[in-house]
């Protein structure tokens, strides 16, 4: 199996050359060139314990690379990172189930997949014959920064420059990038918004990789965003290893489908579920859910998606975007035809919407199914959900526990609800103790103490001692000054 670009059928590489190359070169995303149903017996997955299942589920889908060679990555990727046995356990509350995927080392979902990237990326170096060191340039609104630097740091071979709009991260968030540790990682604030730095990024990834000199001094940059196979593939996992868990606990039997709600921004997190369901595991539907940027819940109901739209800061900040790279890439899945989906890409660059045609709507309907909820919604949920179950959410599972309610109510003949839950709700306390009726803290860091000691909870242990750790980054540039940054440091030798 090769990786095709989702607008042409004529690009296509192999699923190594895809991980080094992030984009296709028309501004495709790299597609699997033929179906992946039947590749695997998926019942034979589920009897493998977390790592073996893992590493078959990459092996599958990136042929590149065979399961003796990718056990030891992943091993090497998760072993001490992650709490051994379940690394991303299923919770029971109420009748509905939670899958917490934030128990790695930053506390939000994003680590499963960028703990294992590095792995990936240096394996495809070999395999492709790269010897310059990867110079990995990310632009992020928060949680990803944070989840590639730690990822990232210290791997032989790669460098990490973060940027991040100097007022447009949390608290918490800026504080643990400052703070961040490790030879190899660089960390700098930019005056302007996300939309600005993630745009100067893409400009920076495509002016080195035609620059013939940048090329033959050594420099090699890539980037760590979500429209990487490398980042999609390894979240097939935790779907797997959610409904193996709801079977061990006999709330389901094996071949009963599961329907799953999952907070969404990108679109990276539950297209990873759609391939689930295409390997073979029973997925019933996949759940949209948005916050007020419900620029999704529109599109799932009528077919059109439409960005022309006010934008919205809300209190789930990873969920506000507008326009969702990964949808491109299930677009092309149920149609299986490049032209239409260049076209629909065209119009939206153009004229900022597209519509699907008919059929492929059906098709979509029958697997999805969009809903969304405002603010003051997704804060009373988190309060409710505390006072009846004593679970403790955070704002982005706030959203998609709301949208599940929604949905079970509209359609009573649901399956097994599984919630997934993308970050710890310490990663948003103020939010979350406000939520609950507490009064107002002096300081996230103060959100934090109060929340933990309100509740009974335990802080996490990566953000104990985050506001005392010394700060180690405290660059601040303008945007015109980045790509300029990239270049000079991507050609020093020693970062530190
Ligand atoms: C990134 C993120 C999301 C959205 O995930 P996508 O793959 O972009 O849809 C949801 N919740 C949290 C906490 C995140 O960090």
């Amino acid at each position: 199996m090769l990786y095709q670009s989702s607008r042409n059928d004529k690009i296509k590489v192999t699923s190594a050359a895809a991980i080094l190359d992030g984009l296709a070169e028309d501004g495709g995303l790299f597609c699997p060139d033929q179906p992946i149903g039947g590749l695997t017996n998926w019942k034979a997955l589920l009897d493998l314990d977390p790592y073996d299942m893992m590493a078959a589920i990459l092996a599958l889908l990136l042929p590149s690379f065979s399961a003796d060679e990718i056990k030891p990555i992943v091993k090497a990727s998760y072993a001490g990172k992650f709490p051994s046995g379940d690394m991303t356990p299923t919770v029971s509350v109420g009748e509905d189930e939670i899958l917490e995927l934030f128990h790695g080392p930053t506390c939000a979902f994003k680590d499963i997949a960028l703990s294992v990237l590095p792995g990936l990326l240096t394996a495809a170096c070999k395999k492709c014959g790269v010897r310059e060191k990867m110079t990995i340039v990310a632009a992020t609104s928060g949680d990803t920064g944070k989840a590639a630097l730690e990822g990232f740091r210290n791997v032989p071979g790669t460098g990490i420059i973060v940027f991040y709009p100097s007022d447009g991260v949390s608290p918490i968030q800026q504080r643990q990038m400052i703070t961040q540790e490790g030879d190899n990682v660089c960390v700098c604030a930019v005056e302007g918004n996300f939309d600005d730095i993630q745009a100067r990024v893409k400009q920076i990834l495509e002016i080195t990789e035609k620059n013939e000199r940048a090329r033959k001094s050594g420099i090699r940059l890539s980037s760590a965003n979500s429209i990487n196979i490398g980042r999609l593939i390894p979240q097939i996992f935790y779907y797997f290893q959610a409904y193996r868990s709801l079977v061990k606990k006999n709330r389901i039997c094996l071949k009963e489908p599961v329907d799953f709600v999952v907070p969404t921004g990108n679109f990276g997190d539950i297209l990873a579920g759609f391939l689930a369901k295409e390997i073979g595991l029973p997925v019933g539907r996949l759940i949209c859910a948005s916050n007020s940027n419900n620029v999704l819940t529109g599109f799932f109901q009528t077919g059109t998606y439409d960005c022309r739209r006010p934008f919205f800061k809300t209190v789930s900040p990873s969920m506000d975007i507008l326009i969702s790279s990964n949808l491109e890439r299930l677009l092309f899945l149920l149609s299986r035809d490049p032209g239409l989906v260049s076209g629909m890409m065209h119009a939206l660059k153009e004229k900022g919407s597209y519509t699907v045609p008919g059929e492929l709507k059906q098709t979509l309907d029958e697997v999805f199914y969009g809903g969304f909820c405002q603010d003051d919604q997704t804060q009373k949920m988190i309060a409710g959900v505390w006072q009846r179950y004593g679970y403790l959410m955070d704002t982005h599972t706030g959203v998609a526990y709301e949208v599940a309610q929604q949905y079970k109510t509209m359609h009573p003949d649901h399956s097994k609800v599984v919630i997934l839950s993308t970050a710890s709700p310490f990663k948003y306390p103020s939010v979350v103790l406000e939520s609950l009726g507490y009064g107002p803290a002096e300081n996230e860091f103060d959100a934090m103490k109060k929340l933990s000691l309100k509740t009974g909870i335990p802080i996490p242990e990566s953000f104990e001692d985050l506001d005392s750790r010394p700060i180690r980054h405290r660059d601040q540039i303008k945007p015109d000054g980045m790509a300029g940054y990239v270049l000079e440091r991507a050609k020093q030798k020693a970062w530190r």
